[in-house]
């Protein structure tokens, strides 16, 4: 009988653990931290909650309203007219307890342990045995114990032991960082069930900066390619100056960051070792998607191990494993693509992010990328929207260096007025989290490192950085 062990208890490993463990076969699935709190936004997509029949009590918030700010606080609503219809947002140490309980409740055998080391066999093929620290009993330094299995599956994210083990080769990383903040009744209410996209230079070379509703606080944050990872905390203050008057009475609950790979790692399967979800490299340009696609990667790789084994009867060879690449490129290799040829041609400069803003407000464009992350479908248009589309795109980007701003303003309060949110302002700043610059992050050009020196800080409060 197959023995599988699934390293990791985020949203792959738990998605594959279930297919296995539904098939009969053998599997251990290890998770480090039964509480963890992943970094994360946690937006899933609408069909995610269909495919893997998520129950409405993991999902926080239902957003209809995704707004869209550019650089110079254009504010596009992109709502969500179709009845049922809504983005997830999700407290990931919700959701993946959720996941983890399923699979261990169809079979898997569930493990509160570090996997510290991996002996992969002659050349990789196996069997492997797994070192692992087992913190079952409760104690802190956990109990050293082995494991011998036949295939391993690789669900242990962006920094995996796994992906090491079978000398994956590396991937770049951007690196993503974020504060939960609470909020008063009011402010909370705006964001009832809308999230907010942020872009500019100031809060992002590269990508975007968010403000995520979760049940009880927003997550805030923004991202960065690993070049520019340096700056990552001047781009947090950038969203914070941005969002300032829409966080009100803030108070920082938690301070996180995490990297996010920015593409596949160069080998995926190795001897009867796949890696799946971040670990593989799955997460989207553009929109920093990866939960629903580590779900996905999960279980299309176990669903081919079963395939391949025949419900577990004999051990899948390295060919069979790889036919689940094939099998991913396949369905999703296009979209990647689009969304990197995205990301290049809108995150460049404000110019372009202004013309990225303008666009969105068109109804075509809005049912266009809403259809295609909310089902991940290809929605095909007709050549009527498809010459509109090209004119928009082409009108947007000559307006766009008109609309570029020279200098960020905050956007203004949704339900205060100005003069009560600059008096809540003038006495009191969102409290904790990272230390605040007094100074204010130049236009266009990258906010520099010294733009946040300890001189010229003002201290909000204590946070710490994990
Ligand atoms: C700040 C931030 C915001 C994001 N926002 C969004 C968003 O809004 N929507 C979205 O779709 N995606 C988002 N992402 C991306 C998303 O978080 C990841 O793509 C997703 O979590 C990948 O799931 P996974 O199961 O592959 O890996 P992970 O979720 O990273 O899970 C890996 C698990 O393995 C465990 N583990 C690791 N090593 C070991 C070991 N040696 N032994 C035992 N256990 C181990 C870890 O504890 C963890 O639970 C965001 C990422 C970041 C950093």
């Amino acid at each position: 009988m197959l023995r599988v062990a699934v390293v990791g208890g985020g949203p792959s490993g738990s998605c594959a653990a279930e297919v296995l463990a539904k098939a009969g076969i053998q599997t251990w699935i290890f998770e480090r931290k039964l509480d963890n709190a992943k970094p994360c936004g946690g937006a899933i997509p609408l069909c995610m909650v269909s495919e893997f029949d998520l129950p409405e009590s993991i999902i926080d918030r239902k957003v209809r309203n995704m707004k869209m700010i550019s650089p110079s606080n254009r504010e596009v609503d992109i709502n969500l007219e179709n009845d049922g219809e809504y983005i997830g947002m999700c407290r990931r140490e919700v959701m993946d307890a959720y996941l983890r309980e399923r699979a261990a409740e169809l079979g898997a055998n569930l493990v509160n342990g570090l996997v510290t080391k991996i002996d992969t066999g002659t050349k990789r093929q196996g069997p492997y045995t797994l070192t692992y620290s087992d913190y079952s009993s409760g104690e802190a330094t956990g109990e050293s114990k082995t494991l011998e299995v036949d295939l391993i599956v690789g669900a242990d994210g962006a920094n995996s032991r796994v992906a090491k083990a079978m000398d994956a080769g590396n991937y770049n990383v951007a690196i993503a960082f974020q504060e939960r903040i609470k909020l008063p009744p009011e402010e909370m209410r705006y964001y009832e069930s809308l999230a907010e996209m942020y872009v500019g230079t100031d809060v992002s070379p590269d990508f975007y900066a968010w403000v995520f509703p979760k049940y009880d606080h927003v997550a805030v944050g923004t991202g960065t390619m690993q070049n520019n990872q340096g700056l990552i905390k001047s781009l947090q203050e950038g969203i914070r100056e941005r969002a300032k008057k829409r966080l009100l009475h803030g108070e920082v609950i938690k301070v996180e960051a995490h990297p996010i790979p920015e593409h596949p790692r160069p080998r995926r399967v190795v001897g009867r070792m796949a890696l799946v979800g971040d670990a593989a490299g799955y997460v989207t340009k553009s929109s920093g998607e990866g939960i629903y696609f580590a779900a996905k990667s999960g279980r299309m790789c176990a669903e081919q191990i079963v395939a391949a084994s025949a419900n577990g009867a004999k051990i899948p060879t390295e060919k069979d494993l790889k036919v689940y690449l094939k099998k991913w490129d396949r369905q999703y290799g296009a979209t990647y693509k689009v969304l990197e040829i995205l990301q290049n041609i809108f995150y460049r400069n404000d110019a372009a992010r202004e013309a990225f803003v303008e666009m969105c407000d068109d109804k075509d464009v809005q049912r266009l990328t809403f259809d295609s992350y909310l089902y991940k479908r290809v929605v095909l248009m007709n050549p009527w929207q498809q010459l509109k589309l090209t004119l928009l795109t082409l009108g947007s980007v000559l307006r766009g260096n008109a609309l570029a701003p020279a200098s960020y303003k905050p956007v203004p309060s949704a339900v205060r007025s100005e003069e009560e949110a600059m008096a809540i302002l003038a006495v009191t700043a969102i409290k904790g989290g990272i230390k605040v610059s007094s100074k204010k992050v130049p236009s266009q050009g990258l906010p520099t490192p010294e733009s946040t020196s300890a001189d010229d800080r003002e201290t909000v409060g204590a946070g710490s950085n994990s």
